[in-house]
């Protein structure tokens, strides 16, 4: 048996411990939601919307305990962490509407005597793959929407983030989720990718980086299942002449450097227009300096550690690489330095470059960490060509007070979830959360109806009546 040690990301003291799943563990869980779906399917759709009701109360009760254990798992900060499981319960709330989200259609007199119905349908068992950046949200995205459809739910969390979802089923157990309905495997990529070939798994649902989503959604395709891939991305804030305000400096420095820049909607490219540059550069590098860094769960501190030492090593690569290509680092002064020990975390502080080449990996790749980019551009037609340009289109925004610009830039740039003066463009639970390009492998996207529409499939039926 395998145990994986979980480390407070800040003081590297530890958690607790998962088991790591085996094959035949992995196997098994899938079995028993297998023949918990025989029954579960059956029960009526009033009553699973019902737990749902309960389930809601049960984590606003534990919000807090959810929080820490987010907040310290993963290094973000409480405030973060409770705005995450607040979200999350969002998620569960709009589950509870289950019995009319399901809702089918009807139609009679289709032709002579004939009457047509449309009705949802759960699919079997349902499997979802999770990220470490949001330890709770994320589960409660998939398997809410999913067993309140009526199917069963293996989740197999990130292995750097395990524990918020022991957390998460805890409280569904307590709330008399019956046996087999919602399980937990822990594991790596060849425990997902077990859950992804099983023949019993319908349904896949993935979150994470682009080429991991990219192959869970060819090898689903492949056994012909149904499959949701969300990947990376690289978000571009566009700011106007217009907009350049304290406002706007503030939503930059809290979607740059919020989650230590750990989030897939993390404004991660500013792409000045104009003048803007000018005044608002100096804003930024004044706000970014007054950021605390420090363990997350402490109140005061702005910005926690990155998730491991390995993402520090990635993220040092890129700031070593842009200044060695004679990047203009605005913030910190130095050359930053990263930090990290036997009793500490890998903690670096929030990172500014300016005039950034437009085409240089700073402004491309996928960094996943505290550090911005700023572009300059002439126009907002060129800045919309910087942003599409990109490989990814998850989120992107604009921030300007002109109706004209707003529009133009909500019309033609290429993402799934655009944004106008927002540094974070993120749907509420009832919205379909997700992008384009490579920040998704799929069509459907996470919860809103289109999650709805993922976890069930549809049965027209032609009825004949004899008269
Ligand atoms: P990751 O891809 O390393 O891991 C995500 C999950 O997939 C984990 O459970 C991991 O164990 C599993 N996994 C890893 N490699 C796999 C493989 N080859 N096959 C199958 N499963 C595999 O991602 P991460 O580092 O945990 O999370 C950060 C990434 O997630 C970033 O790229 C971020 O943009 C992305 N993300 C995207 C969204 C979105 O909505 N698009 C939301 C959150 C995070």
């Amino acid at each position: 048996m395998t145990q994986l040690d979980v480390r407070d990301k800040a003081t590297r003291e530890l958690l607790g411990r998962v088991r790591i799943a085996g094959e035949p563990d992995a196997r098994e869980a899938i079995a028993r939601a297998r023949d918990a779906f025989g029954t579960w399917r059956d029960v009526p759709v009033v009553e699973r919307a019902r737990l749902f009701f309960r389930y809601a109360d049960a984590l606003e009760r534990r919000h807090e305990e959810l929080a820490l254990c987010v907040s310290r798992e993963n290094g973000k900060t409480l405030a973060d962490a409770r705005a995450e499981v607040r979200r999350g319960i969002e998620a569960v709330e709009f589950a509870c509407g289950m019995p009319s989200l399901m809702m089918g259609d009807a139609l009679s007199g289709v032709a002579r005597g004939i009457d047509s119905t449309v009705i949802r349908h759960p699919l079997g068992v349902c499997a979802g793959i999770t990220p470490f950046n949001f330890p709770a949200m994320i589960p409660l995205w998939m398997f809410p929407i999913a067993v309140a459809a009526g199917n069963t739910f293996v989740l197999k969390p990130s292995p750097q983030t395990p524990l918020t979802s022991e957390l998460l089923a805890e409280a569904a157990r307590e709330c008399g989720f019956p046996p087999g309905v919602l399980q937990i495997v822990h594991g790596g990529a060849e425990t997902s990718q077990l859950l992804v070939d099983h023949p019993d798994v319908a349904a896949i649902s993935f979150v994470g980086s682009s080429n991991a989503a990219r192959q869970v959604q060819e090898r689903a395709v492949r056994a012909h299942k149904r499959v949701q891939a969300l990947g990376g991305a690289k978000n571009y804030l566009v700011v106007m002449p217009d907009a350049v305000t304290p406002a706007t400096c503030e939503a930059v420095i809290s979607s740059s450097f919020g989650g230590a820049g750990q989030r897939c909607l993390a404004g991660s490219v500013l792409v000045a227009v104009g003048n803007a540059g000018d005044a608002l550069v100096p804003m930024l590098v004044e706000a970014a300096a007054k950021l605390r860094v420090g363990r997350g769960a402490e109140s005061g501190v702005d910005m926690g550690p990155v998730v491991s030492d390995e993402a520090l090593t990635r993220i040092n690569g890129y700031v070593e690489r842009a200044l060695a290509s004679g990047a203009r680092l605005r913030h910190p002064q130095e050359h930053p330095q990263a930090a990290s020990g036997n009793d500490r975390g890998a903690f670096l502080p929030p990172v500014i470059f300016d005039r950034v080449d437009p085409s240089s990996e700073l402004a491309r790749e996928e960094i996943f960490g505290p550090v911005l980019a700023i572009v300059r551009a002439q126009s907002l037609d060129e800045a919309i060509d910087v942003a599409n340009s990109s490989r990814y289109g998850n989120a992107s925004s604009i921030f300007t007070r002109d109706g004209g610009s707003a529009q133009r830039f909500v019309s033609r740039i290429e993402v799934g979830m655009a944004g106008v003066n927002v540094g974070i463009a993120a749907p509420m639970a009832f919205f379909p959360f997700g992008g384009v390009k490579d920040s998704i492998f799929g069509d459907l996207r996470c919860h809103g109806k289109d999650a709805v529409a993922f976890y069930t499939q549809q049965r027209v039926t032609i009825s004949r009546w004899p008269s």
